[in-house]
């Protein structure tokens, strides 16, 4: 078979105007980026507010394995087969960051013949979100840096007659606002700023990835540009010397902030191989960040399609409970039906069963063991009220013998119904059976429920996260975590929901337990105010805001052919 990019390459692309057109977007609704993207005006959602919001599915997986389950690939070719059999299909998936790009994941187009297309201009800078996003961002960390260098050097009282301006008394221990970078900076983690003689006062920082960016998470919950400038005003970057919050408002910077990004929340319309709309809106990293695309996106191909196939990413742990509990919180745009993508792979990775044996090859003792994770998965999403289909992603290697066995036992399960996806290889035809079942489990009523109400404490939320959401049996919070959790009640923050970052690669905070883990103390490290986002971010373990490049990365293998190609791009 062809590789990703030799795909995509060989594909003649539809105008994006006539796929805008099919889609019912009007020409004055358009900004084309060339041939093959364009930005869409939030105007359709006003010109159609009367229109029925389309079915919405979301898509998830089990836990995650270093082999790719196939979520990007079973979002796309689902949309290309529930088009292709008459239901009017609209996938929104968030913008490939560049670090896992260079990095060890590869793009993030879908793969085979099911991808968005071109993939190149997908998984580099499309139209420049990210780029608007971290420009945004590190704005915010300048101002504040010279606001902190101006009163330091004058003194609150000359600053102000100076300047016009009340002083902020900013705490230079107590700066919480960081730098973002959408690279794998691995050496840019933990830095101190402000040497020199026309700097200072030096104080620590750091850059975090730009998809972890409290931006990035408001690009994605925002409605439309008055809530995006209301929730960056809200944005906490600092504190003052009595421990007061000093927010982007305070400091001057949000209105400016804001105009960087007023491009930015615009989603960019492109096409799957089968000429089928896609819009792309938002970042990943559903461990570190709350990973979903944006909730504009789903707006506007609400009111235009019948049915939008969105991801959320990692397993349902992680992207899927984030959706649930935070952006269908705001968004009020509840799912009708979920895909639970599985793998025989991914299902002996999760058995917790070391094994010298190629992951490749049959082996039952590891199936039947891993498949108590896709169990997990089954059950997590059932308690939201959404019926669960199982898309058995299946891989060249898959032997028929393990694939009935695994759809025999998915039938003893909650779940709604499975079948065997082959987008992969065939497109939409390979994904033909699943999109029928997906659309009836659309038609089924549901009643969509989320694990804590909004009222509840930071505490109980915790609680109910830890227990309901994972399966602990308890949890702990560090030193650290429980003053910052007395300041975030003390200042009324105690209502928000909240965003775990943790270790994707297990249901507990521990990615060496695979399975089901059950018994465990999840430990809060720490709790940090994303007042603009509207949510907590709880910290669990070791967590990393910023990933690093491994011994063998992607960019080893990416290039410039002599006929001025891009080649090495997975
Ligand atoms: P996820 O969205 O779950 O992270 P992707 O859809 O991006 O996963 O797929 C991960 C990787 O696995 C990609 O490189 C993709 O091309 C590859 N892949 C997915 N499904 C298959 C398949 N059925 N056969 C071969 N490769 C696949
Ligand atoms: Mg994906």
């Amino acid at each position: 078979m062809l590789s990703d990019i030799e795909i995509s390459r060989q594909h003649t692309c539809q105008p994006i105007s006539q796929i805008a057109g099919e889609l019912g977007i009007n020409p004055d609704e358009l900004s084309l980026h060339g041939a093959n993207k364009a930005k869409v005006s939030l105007a359709v959602t006003n010109r159609l507010a009367n229109n029925k919001n389309a079915k919405l599915v979301i898509v998830t997986a089990v836990t995650p394995t270093p082999f790719g389950e196939g979520k990007t690939v079973t979002t796309i070719g689902l949309t290309q087969a529930l088009n292709h059999n008459g239901h009017k299909t609209c996938a929104c998936i968030r913008q490939p960051s560049m670090g896992p790009v260079f990095g060890t994941k590869g793009g993030a187009a879908g793969g085979g013949y099911a991808q968005v297309v071109p993939m190149e201009e997908l998984n580099l800078h499309l139209t420049g979100d990210i780029h608007a996003v971290s420009s945004a961002h590190n704005l915010a960390a300048a101002a504040l840096d010279a606001r902190l260098f101006h009163e330091t050097r004058l003194g609150a009282a000359a600053f102000t007659e100076q300047s016009g301006l009340a002083a902020l008394n900013i705490d230079a221990d107590k700066i919480l606002w960081r730098r973002v970078v959408d690279h794998n900076e691995r050496s840019l983690r933990q830095i101190n700023v402000g040497y020199g003689s026309f700097n200072g006062p030096v104080h620590e920082s750091g850059f975090d990835i730009t998809a972890a960016s409290e931006l990035m998470a408001i690009l994605a919950l925002s409605r439309d540009l008055k809530d995006l400038r209301s929730r960056i005003g809200r944005l906490v970057l600092a504190l003052n010397q009595q421990g007061e919050p000093i927010t982007a408002e305070d400091l001057g910077v949000a209105g400016a902030m804001t105009v960087i990004m007023v491009d930015a929340i615009e989603p960019t319309l492109m096409q799957t191989l089968s000429g089928d709309p896609c819009l792309i809106h938002a970042g990943p990293f559903a461990n570190i960040a709350h990973g979903n695309s944006s909730i504009i996106a789903d707006s506007i191909a609400a009111k235009l399609a019948d049915v939008v196939v969105t991801e959320a990413g990692f397993g349902s742990d992680m992207g899927f409970e984030k959706f649930s509990n935070i952006k269908v919180r705001e968004s009020g745009y509840a799912p009708s039906a979920s895909v639970v993508v599985v793998t025989l792979k991914a299902l002996k990775a999760n058995s917790g069963i070391t094994s010298e044996q190629d992951i490749n090859q049959p082996d039952s003792e590891r199936l039947t063991a891993g498949f108590a994770n896709l169990e997990w998965h089954i059950n997590n999403v059932s308690q939201y009220g959404v019926p669960v289909v199982v898309a058995i992603n299946r891989f060249p290697t898959d032997t028929d013998a393990e694939l009935e066995w695994l759809i025999e036992r998915i039938g003893q399960t909650k779940a709604f119904g499975c079948e065997i996806s082959e987008a992969f290889s065939k497109g939409a035809e390979g994904a033909a059976k699943l999109a029928e079942m997906v659309y009836r489990a659309t038609e089924t009523a549901t009643e969509f429920k989320q694990l804590y109400e909004t009222e509840a404490s930071l505490e109980s939320k915790l609680m109910t996260l830890a227990e309901v959401g994972y399966g602990a049996a308890s949890v702990s919070l560090s030193d650290k975590a429980k003053s910052q959790l007395a300041w975030l009640t003390k200042h009324n923050y105690g209502n928000l929901p909240i965003c775990v970052a943790k270790t994707p690669m297990s249901i507990s905070h521990d990615p060496a337990i695979k399975g089901i883990p059950t018994g465990f103390d999840l430990p809060i490290t720490e709790l940090r105010l994303n007042a603009g986002a509207g949510f907590v971010t709880a910290l669990v373990g070791e967590v990393m805001t910023m990933p690093g490049l491994g011994l063998t990365p992607g960019y080893l293998n990416i290039d410039i052919n002599d006929n001025g190609e891009i080649i090495g791009l997975a």
